[in-house]
């Protein structure tokens, strides 16, 4: 680190802590990205696959894509936008899902999505699963895509914070992979990589950013880290914040998991079709065949049945598809399908999840998160959003609006 001194420091380099350095850097003010990870881009995340495909293990859909930040950025990058209308938008394939079942799973959960709509924003909140229609024969497929939409099965998730998620129904893709375009937009930032940081010391006159790397000095920082980082950081601040850590604690990230497979002979599917694993229970996966018209498959895992998979290991999530997919398809069927990549994100040490939900009762958390503290601690990332939360879009919104309030400050002193 050539230099230990700052104006602002920023904690964590995923798309808010981005967004958050790029808006101080246009307003000159000398900032460092300080991010454990030897990358920037945090939860979005582009591989390299076969045959120069680009695969998004973390975020991979331009959610809200017509007032979505990020696709101004990728044209500015010359990517390439896919707007085809996602998978969940179009009728499932038949298999193991007759079109009659398909369109009346489709009635139950539009009805279940007006009763959350009806009752959000009554008191007292409750669990999004009390909902449910009793005894409707969909409810555990309504579950399941629960667990795909909030990483946590219905019972966990506030039916408030659920509705409260803004989302305009335009979803599209970058072909180079939205984590690529996220990390490219942060590669003229000035960041310290590998470089994880222990504790932010506020007592004194100027903040100490400590890191196994030495201490870093600065009037400011803006704190990005995920939810579940910073309630399961013992003594991130000192002295203690301990209303901060309570906001966090009602944030937790929802997990969520991808699998790429390899598909032999793969035009015998539709581009950019579905299937689930099963229609009768919550802790089955989603296949999206032929993502881009590429010859794969992308399996999404969520809720609790991504976190047994996750204690049982990387091949836990192949022999999981395998299984499924033989009782949809066949035993041949799996002979032509080989795992790629699969990325554990609760393990992983500095995302601890996939993306924010809130427990019932405790949507208020998301703007306990987001307030300053002495008017030079700032937060942001996508926990601190009130309907953009969960994405990466939320990630940039709260990165930006953040830094705005850090130069407000600055103005201010
Ligand atoms: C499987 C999956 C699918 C997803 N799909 C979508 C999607 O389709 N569309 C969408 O919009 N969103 C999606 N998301 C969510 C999206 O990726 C995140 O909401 C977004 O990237 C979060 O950005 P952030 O900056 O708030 O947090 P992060 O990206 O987590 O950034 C925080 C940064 O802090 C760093 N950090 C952690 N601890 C420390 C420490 N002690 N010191 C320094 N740095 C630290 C991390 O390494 C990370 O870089 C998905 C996520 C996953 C995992």
């Amino acid at each position: 680190m050539p230099s230990t001194d700052f104006e602002t420091v920023v904690v964590g380099g995923g798309a808010a802590g981005i967004a958050a350095a790029r808006r101080l850097n246009q307003a000159k003010i000398r900032c460092l990205i300080v991010e454990a990870r030897s990358r920037l881009g945090g939860r979005a995340w582009t591989v390299a696959g076969p045959v120069r495909s680009a695969l998004d293990l973390g975020c991979g859909w331009l959610h809200s894509a017509d007032r979505n930040p990020w696709v101004a950025i990728a044209e500015e990058q010359c990517r390439t936008i896919d707007k085809t209308p996602p998978p969940w938008r179009r009728r499932s394939l038949p298999r193991g899902f007759p079109e009659g079942d398909h369109r009346e799973f489709l009635k139950a959960q539009e009805e279940f999505f007006a009763r959350v709509s009806e009752r959000a924003q009554k008191e007292p909140d409750v669990a999004a699963a009390a909902l449910l229609a009793p005894e409707c024969r969909w409810n555990n497929l309504i579950n399941a895509v629960g667990t795909y939409i909030s990483g946590a099965e219905l019972e966990h998730v506030s039916a408030r914070d659920f509705d409260n998620f803004d989302d305009t129904g335009v979803n599209w893709r970058v072909v180079e992979g939205y984590g690529a375009t996220i990390a490219t937009c942060g590669e003229h930032l000035p960041a310290a990589l590998d470089c994880p940081v222990l504790r932010i010391n506020h007592s004194g006159k100027r903040l100490k950013i400590e890191t196994p790397k030495g201490i870093i000095t600065a009037d400011q920082a803006i704190v990005t880290l995920p939810s579940t980082v910073l309630a399961e950081t013992d003594q991130l601040f000192a002295p203690v914040l301990p209303l901060k850590y309570e906001a966090a604690r009602g944030l937790p990230l929802g997990l969520a998991d991808k699998l790429f497979l390899s598909l032999e002979h793969a035009e015998e599917f539709e581009k950019d079709s579905r299937v689930f694993g099963a229609t009768d229970r919550t802790a089955t996966a989603t296949y999206h065949f032929r993502p881009f018209g590429r010859s794969q498959i992308e399996v999404y895992f969520g809720g609790r049945l991504a976190a047994e998979l996750e204690a049982a290991g990387e091949h836990a999530f192949f022999d999981f598809a395998a299984s499924e997919l033989t009782r949809l398809l066949g035993r041949a069927f799996v002979q032509r399908v080989k795992p790629i990549h699969i990325h554990r994100w609760g393990i992983d040490p500095f995302a601890r999840g996939s993306y924010s939900y809130a427990l019932p009762g405790m949507t208020d958390c998301r703007k306990k998160l987001a307030a300053p503290v002495d008017d030079r601690l700032f937060f942001a990332g996508e926990a601190c959003s009130l309907a953009d939360f969960s994405t990466a879009h939320g990630g940039w919104i709260t990165g930006v609006a953040a830094a705005e309030q850090a130069i407000t400050a600055r103005i201010r002193a």
